[in-house]
């Protein structure tokens, strides 16, 4: 037996002015991953690549794996680089295999296309007719018919931060596996309604989202082989951006649509519970003032790396900084120029800089704004850490050569790539041992719960700046479907749905 294994991730906000290359995708190296590299780099980590791996190897099949390219969010994906990657996968599955299994995102925009996903699947089909095709999706996941038109099985995370990558891909591929070995019979329901949760509110540790992904697990233990709820990422402009829902079951087609619509009710009732309101940011900063202990978390969730944001915004920490706060851990600004001075300077060097800023945001109507800064050169380091987990466990980051500047009152982490702050290990490879400061300023929305729920005393969500902004009406939608809650009021929902098989 030969499995055909592949990664192709990017959520794509397209908002967002970050250019999406290939060089992107290799998190640090020239290039994505590829074959043997590629099995080196996943297998025994908390991916869901390295689940396919793990369920190659116990099935005794060959395992072909073309490539593997991961990239931090940003704008739509270069036509090249998105060819590039689509052309290897193909190349595997033109070389014949047994079964095809791909771990995608599923919100991936390219300059061309609106469904990178749904693209690449219907080629992958066309080139492989009959041939079983598993997919496991992000629960960002912005679905189109043609991500599931003729494919095997579905499954998308169910937890949000996203700890359950492993166990998804498991779950998208055991139907594959039950068919391949003529137990199981594979077929799918699909739908969506017209609602586009708020980022801000989806976490599956409260709220609606609690509740619908406790719901999924229930009715796979009800007999369902995989259910999922995509709350879909709303900062893609395209047209079926929102939530949806795909259910699996063994040969019954009726029960996989009675599951998909008692889900997509559930969640269409909680439509009011998915809007977020933002805070003043005044109000929060004398809010965080007041709170005793900590580390109390000050969130700059408009300028999430891992949502598209250029994390180069300076409002939250200025904002920080002018309020005299102390004993703070700010993670991170990304400006590699203010690394390359700092490391010139030299650890020890007392420097005054323009800090972050660099990157203009067309798409909000803003310009980049850096901030004068003065502050000791504390640590130089190469920027690579593995996660504790439980978020991408044993996964490199590389977030390139980094900085402490420590203003006295503030240690801020200034890096050369990219980097959401979900994980403790990003304060530990810098020397910031972050569970004994009084602040902790993150660049984060929800993951930062992964790593650093359990430490913090408090939250305080920070509107700053930026084009993950968690102000709907600063952001201009031309292509996604309307109406369309909550940027209209919908009375009787319009919904697109679908089923495969028997
Ligand atoms: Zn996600």
């Amino acid at each position: 037996m030969r499995l055909l294994i592949a990664m192709m991730k990017h959520e794509t906000n397209t908002f967002s002015p970050v250019p999406t290359d290939l060089a992107r995708f290799g998190r640090g190296q020239p290039t994505p991953f590829y074959g043997d590299e590629a099995v080196r780099a996943f297998a025994g980590t908390g991916s869901g690549l390295a689940a396919f791996i793990d369920v190659a190897r116990e099935a005794g099949a060959e395992m072909v794996v073309p490539i593997a390219a991961g990239a931090w969010p940003s704008g739509p994906v270069d036509d090249d680089a998105y060819a590039h990657i689509c052309d290897r996968i193909l190349e595997g599955v033109a070389a014949g295999c047994d079964a095809i299994l791909l771990d995608l995102h599923g919100a991936m925009v390219t300059r061309s296309l609106p469904d990178g996903e749904g693209h690449l699947l219907q080629r992958v089909r066309a080139a492989a007719p009959g041939v079983p095709i598993g997919v496991a999706l992000d629960m960002h996941t912005n679905l189109f018919p043609e991500m599931v038109d003729g494919i095997t099985a579905i499954a998308g995370y169910q937890t949000y931060p996203h700890i359950d990558q492993y166990e998804t891909a498991l779950r998208a591929a055991r139907p594959v596996m039950g068919l391949l070995r003529g137990e199981l019979r594979p077929v799918m329901a699909w739908g969506n309604r017209p609602m586009l949760p708020h980022v801000m509110r989806q976490s599956s540790e409260d709220g609606p989202n609690r509740r619908l992904q406790a719901r999924c697990r229930e009715l796979e233990s009800a007999g369902a082989l995989a259910c999922s709820v995509f709350t879909g990422f709303p900062h893609a402009d395209v047209e079926h951006a929102g939530l949806s829902c795909v259910v699996v079951t063994d040969g019954d087609r009726e029960l996989a649509e009675r599951m998909r619509d008692e889900l997509l009710d559930a969640a269409w009732d909680a439509r009011e519970a998915f809007v977020y309101r933002p805070e003043p940011l005044a109000d929060s900063m004398s809010r965080a003032a007041r709170i005793e202990g900590g580390p109390v978390v000050l969130l700059d969730h408009y300028d999430n790396s891992a949502s598209g944001g250029t994390q180069d915004t300076m409002t939250v920490l200025g904002a920080i900084l002018d309020a005299g706060l102390e004993d703070v851990a700010a993670f991170a600004i990304h400006d590699p120029g203010a690394v390359a001075r700092m490391i010139e300077a030299g650890v020890g060097a007392r420097v005054t800089l323009p800090l972050g800023g660099k990157i203009d945001m067309p798409s909000i109507g803003l310009r980049g704004a850096p901030r004068e800064v003065t502050g000791q050169v504390r640590l130089i380091s190469d920027g690579r850490y593995r996660n504790l987990g439980p978020a991408a466990r044993g996964v490199l980051m590389d977030m390139g050569p980094t900085v402490v500047l420590d203003t006295g009152k503030v240690e801020i982490v200034v890096i050369s790539r990219h980097q959401e702050p979900n994980d403790l290990a990003c304060f530990h490879s810098v020397g910031i041992d972050p569970t004994r400061k009084r602040y902790l300023m993150l660049k984060s929305r929800v993951h930062w719960r992964a790593g650093f729920g359990p430490v913090a005393k408090a939250v305080v969500e920070c509107a700053g700046t930026g084009v993950c902004t968690s102000d709907y009406s600063s952001l201009r939608f031309e292509r996604v479907r309307r109406p369309i809650y909550p940027l209209d009021l919908v009375n009787a929902p319009t919904s697109w749905t679908g089923a495969s098989g028997d």
